[in-house]
């Protein structure tokens, strides 16, 4: 059978409530969304003919702020997976500290075969359909799979029709020059590098070999940075497969070959390697940045790396994290090692409600000490339950959204 990503999502939540002993009406009340919404969107399509999307958000949690969670634009979205994504962004929130809930939204479509027209008819018809539900006190939207800066900018302008006056904190992820924020585009990369730092220095490992799968916006960028760091990139990977040198890929070189071929494939005088083989490299670190669900316990014996960076969302099953524990490895869980991308939403929030901008160099560095906090917590609630980062990242975040239930009067304090 395979497993849904809402199963795994709830089976990491779970290995995590039982270690607190967790009251089974709190895990209840934790596990099921606040609000669902599903709407059909209607959009005049090129050809004259009229075609009905379906759109969904979920807001599953709003207790410690406004629910915060991308849209994503993709033929395979349905319920259960908005759902799982937006009980993950509670988590998420909760780890890297920011004062949102967790929501996520999405629609079912196939970006890939509409035109500009259609889909700002549809980013369009999204916000007009959600606007009521939405908003800077209510519920954040973001880019996710296939949406992005100029979907942002159809939607924050939408809105602006809809309500007459600007309201730039409604959305995060917009263009610089319509309310985003510096930063914005490298923060995921960025976030789970400065991770990295920490769990290097933790570990005493000064000059890392790094292999990645995945050459997109998270994991190129992970690549370009880790670079500038000093550390040694050997392998990278796309969906064609992937190269591997033991004495370091030139990631410039790797970098302008994937933009002008769209695969790294074509880089001269690496070894081609199998994205499976990718994973079992002899790594200091490894980096997954493209799919869910690639480490299981089917190859996490198999797996070498001292570090596993989870950069994508749900790459490596519960079951794999303990694994990797057992034999001594760190996997830091997406919950921690991708949240940059929304602390920097975070920051992008802020400074439109404050009507003022901040410098990337501020930004990075707000980035930075929260990246490093949210570490060092996880770090110390992993040693004092002797448990995988993964659990100990959500031990950390329940104990969190405890203390805000017994200020809110749901719980009893103690
Ligand atoms: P992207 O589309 O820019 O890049 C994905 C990369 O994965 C591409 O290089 C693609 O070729 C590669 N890929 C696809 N199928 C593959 C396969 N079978 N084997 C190996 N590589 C394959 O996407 P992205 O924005 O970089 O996101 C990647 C992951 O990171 C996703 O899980 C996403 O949810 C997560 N993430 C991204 C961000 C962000 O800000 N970009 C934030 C949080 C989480």
């Amino acid at each position: 059978m395979t497993k849904t990503i809402w199963y795994e999502a709830l089976e990491q939540f779970n290995k995590a409530a039982k270690v607190l002993k967790l009251d089974k009406s709190i895990v209840e009340l934790l596990t099921n969304p606040k609000r669902i919404f599903q709407v059909s969107i209607p959009v005049r399509m090129d050809d004259g003919k009229m075609k009905v999307f379906q759109g969904f958000r979920v807001q599953f949690n709003d207790l410690r702020g406004p629910t915060k969670g991308g849209i994503r634009y993709h033929p395979g979205v349905s319920i259960d997976e908005v759902k799982a994504l937006a009980f993950w962004m509670t988590w998420k929130n909760t780890v890297v500290d920011v004062p949102f809930g967790g929501g996520k939204g999405g629609v079912i479509c196939n970006p890939k075969e509409m035109s500009d027209g259609e889909l700002e008819k549809l980013s369009r018809g999204y916000i007009e359909a959600m606007h009521k539900f939405i908003g800077p006190e209510k519920d954040i939207p973001a880019p996710d799979v296939y949406t992005n800066p100029q979907v942002m900018a159809w939607m924050v302008d939408e809105y602006h029709r809809i309500e007459g006056h600007n309201v730039f904190g409604m959305i995060t992820g917009k263009p610089l020059e319509l309310g985003g924020s510096e930063g914005r585009a490298q923060a995921t990369a960025q976030g789970g590098v400065y991770v990295l730092e920490e769990a290097l220095k933790t570990l005493r490992i000064k000059k890392p070999t790094i292999a990645i799968q995945g050459f997109g916006n998270a994991g190129m960028t992970a690549a370009e940075l880790a670079a500038k760091d000093g550390y040694k990139v050997v392998a990278v990977s796309d969906s064609k497969g992937g190269i591997y040198d033991p004495k370091g890929l030139d990631i410039k070189k790797a970098m302008d070959i994937k933009k002008k071929t769209k695969t790294v494939m074509n880089y001269k005088g690496a070894k081609k390697i199998l994205n499976e083989e990718l994973l079992e490299l002899n790594v200091d670190v490894l980096i997954p940045a493209a799919l869910e669900s690639v480490i299981t316990s089917k190859n996490a014996n198999k797996i070498k790396a001292k570090i596993i960076l989870e950069l994508a969302n749900g790459p490596a099953s519960a079951e794999a994290r303990e694994i990797l524990f057992k034999k001594g490895q760190i996997a830091i869980p997406d919950i921690l090692a991708n949240s940059g991308g929304v602390a920097v939403s975070y920051f992008e929030w802020v400074q439109n409600n404050i009507g003022y901008s901040w410098s990337e160099k501020e930004v990075l560095e707000k980035l930075k000490i929260k990246m490093c906090d949210a570490f060092d917590s996880v770090y110390s609630v992993s040693k004092e339950f002797k448990v995988d980062f993964g659990t100990a990242a959500y031990i950390h975040a329940i104990r969190k959204m405890v203390k805000v239930l017994e200020w809110r009067g749901s719980l009893k304090k103690g």
